[in-house]
């Protein structure tokens, strides 16, 4: 086993495979090969009474084929010695194990599909689950398409070949012990010539599946890379065309898929070296029986029957260490598969939700606390350095600065996509992480900066999140307060118009409105504004901002604006500058220490005057 994995090392012309590395990556592989497997099978326990009537099912279908060369032989035999009596009695034998094995091992071939199914439903649920758990750092590092890819064809793999291959692997079994049974009776000399060709084929199989299984791996791995580019050029199809570069899309697409075929092709050679050398064997056993069988009929030390039934049987080992082969093969692809999916779901998210705390008197005073935070995959890149502020309950503070200061990556925080490096973020004093995490989000809630819809009803957008299902009344009391029924009202669906993938049939200003409504519905104490008005223009932004003024009484409010004359009434303006908070204080008092917000407000001046004059 260690040999065969070694050389496929050797193979691979990766550069970022390195030698020096080679045998501890083997000894992982294996374990993980061997485990994964385990892992599969075992998803299987719910249906272990399935299994049980399967294998019933393929014992005695198993049992009733072992038989038929020995009736075969004598059928054989009856006819060369002209016996009628035999001849029928056999036939009747014959005709009766073929009737039980066809329906015992249909019923059987049922069944298993049956388990398969179950079995790939239930990891692909899995599967989903743990993703949807992970922490936003997986799905800074992971493409969708190629989570997706494993969703839909990796797990289908694996089912398949589990559950295909397990029928067979089960049935060959039994085949197998039965055959060489079988064999020994008639004639174990004979027997003993096959034992020592037998082991060569064998090894042969397991050399070779151990190749197919890494190259499946790779094949998997080049077409979820290849997936998750097509994924992505189809849902930014808009500004793939705005480009006009769909053509170099395709080219890329091509040659992701080059790679695939190329792995693919290498799979296919080894198969053919394994499907090529098999036979080669098999054609030296069959030679040699005959030989050898020949010569112990003429010396009288064997019987014809019983040598026509020896070859029969042997004929049935071949086919089922074949089978066997297969299987193997088989298995592997399955691990090397499951391999990446139980990676992902192994994957423990380093942000947890599991905190306990409901408190009944909720405040939503916020605090941020020496707060340092770098994001996991530019861990040198420090975002936010030793940040303290805190907003009073009911309070309004505005977060301004230069774009990429660091604003949003502070809503990030608080929303617990993250978790600071250092320091602490406290709602009412109590550690964000502590809060349960339903509970936490029904209490702050969120309109960012780039609001995504479902492709849903507006209905089903306003309600997102929330376990009850809400009154008309409350949908539209959400979506008055967020200026949205208006526009709402005209659609003819009303509330039920759908909103399109990532919210697409929504102009962007609805867009924003329906998720401010969709924020609002849940009353939330603490309302994180970030730029919810930037991408708008002049118009519906005046729309957004009366709901926004009219939501903000009486909850504590974060609000991130680049428009600079939105936040002039906000209670405190936190100026932040590359991570740090440079100046705090109300409008009057930034303005008239001309720092960095009186240059940021002056030149937002300047520019309306020169937009004016330019009219
Ligand atoms: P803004 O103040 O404009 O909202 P952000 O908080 O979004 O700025 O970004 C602050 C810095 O963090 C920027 O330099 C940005 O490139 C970086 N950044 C934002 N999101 C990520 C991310 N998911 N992974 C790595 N770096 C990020
Ligand atoms: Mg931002």
């Amino acid at each position: 086993l260690l040999a065969a994995h070694t050389t496929t090392h050797l193979h691979t012309d990766e550069p970022s495979e390195s030698l020096a590395s080679t045998t501890e990556d083997i000894t992982v592989q294996i374990k993980e090969t061997t485990s994964s497997w385990w892992r599969i099978i075992k998803l299987g326990k719910k249906e272990w009474k399935y299994y049980i009537v399967a294998f019933i099912c393929l014992l005695i279908a198993a049992l009733t084929e072992m038989f038929q060369p020995y009736f075969s032989g004598h059928i054989i035999s009856s006819v060369v010695d002209n016996n009628w009596h035999n001849f029928v009695t056999n036939i009747f034998w014959y005709l009766g194990l073929s009737f039980v094995y066809v329906i015992t091992s249909g019923l059987r071939g049922f069944i298993f599909s049956i388990t398969s199914t179950n079995l790939i439903q239930r990891l692909r649920n899995r599967f989903f689950a743990a993703v949807l758990k992970q922490d936003i750092e997986f799905f800074d590092q992971n493409k969708t398409g190629e989570i997706t890819s494993r969703l839909s064809s990796d797990i289908t793999t694996v089912g398949e070949a589990i559950s295909i291959n397990l029928n067979i692997f089960l049935r060959s079994i039994v085949q197998t012990v039965g055959t060489v049974v079988m064999m020994l009776v008639l004639s174990w000399n004979l027997f003993l010539l096959v034992m020592i060709t037998g082991p060569l084929t064998c090894g042969t199989a397991k050399l070779y599946g151990d190749f197919i299984g890494k190259q499946q791996k790779k094949v998997q791995d080049a077409l979820a890379d290849a997936n998750s580019l097509a994924e992505e050029a189809i849902s930014t199809i808009r500004t793939v065309k705005s480009f006009a570069n769909e053509d170099e899309e395709v080219r890329l697409l091509r040659l992701k898929n080059d790679l695939v075929r190329k792995h693919s092709i290498r799979q296919a050679l080894y198969y053919f070296g394994y499907m090529w050398n098999g036979q080669i064997l098999i054609v030296f056993l069959n030679l040699g029986t005959l030989a050898y069988g020949g010569h112990l009929v003429m010396n009288n030390r064997l019987s014809v029957p019983s040598f026509v039934s020896f070859i029969l049987y042997q004929q049935r080992l071949g086919d089922v260490l074949d089978s066997i082969n297969g299987v193997y093969t088989g298995l592997m692809k399955a691990s090397g598969a499951s391999l990446k999916l139980f990676e992902h779901m192994d994957r423990i998210p380093k942000v947890l939700n599991n905190g306990m705390v409901k408190s009944n008197n909720f405040q939503g005073r916020i605090e941020f606390r020496n707060v340092s935070f770098a994001y996991p995959n530019r861990k040198n890149d420090r975002v936010l350095k030793n940040i303290s502020f805190t907003v009073e309950p009911g309070q309004q503070v505005a977060l301004v600065g230069p774009s990429g200061s660091g604003k949003t990556t502070c809503i990030g925080l608080l929303e617990h996509f993250y978790e600071a490096d250092q320091g602490q973020i406290l709602i009412d004093n109590i550690p964000v992480q502590e809060y349960d995490y339903k509970f936490y989000h029904e209490k702050i809630s969120l309109v960012s900066q780039e609001p995504v819809l479902h492709a849903r009803s507006i209905r089903d957008n306003i309600q997102y999140g929330l376990l009850e299902t809400k009154s008309q009344h409350d949908i539209e009391h959400a979506a008055q307060m967020a200026n949205a029924h208006s526009f709402i009202s005209q659609f003819e669906k009303k509330y039920d118009t759908e909103c399109g993938e990532r919210g697409v049939q929504m102009a962007g200003g609805q867009k924003q409105r329906i998720a401010l409504a969709r924020a609002l519905i849940r009353s939330p104490n603490v309302l994180l504004l970030d730029e919810a008005t930037s991408a708008l223009d002049a118009e519906a932004e005046s729309q957004v901002q009366e709901a926004i003024a009219r939501t903000v009484i009486g909850r504590t409010v974060l609000i991130i604006a680049h428009r600079l004359s939105t936040v002039r009434n906000a209670d405190r303006i936190l100026v932040l500058r590359h991570g740090e908070i440079v100046e705090e204080g109300t409008h009057v008092e930034l303005m008239s220490k001309r720092g960095l917000y009186y240059q940021l407000v002056k030149r937002q001046i300047e520019q309306h005057e020169a937009d004016i004059k330019g009219q």
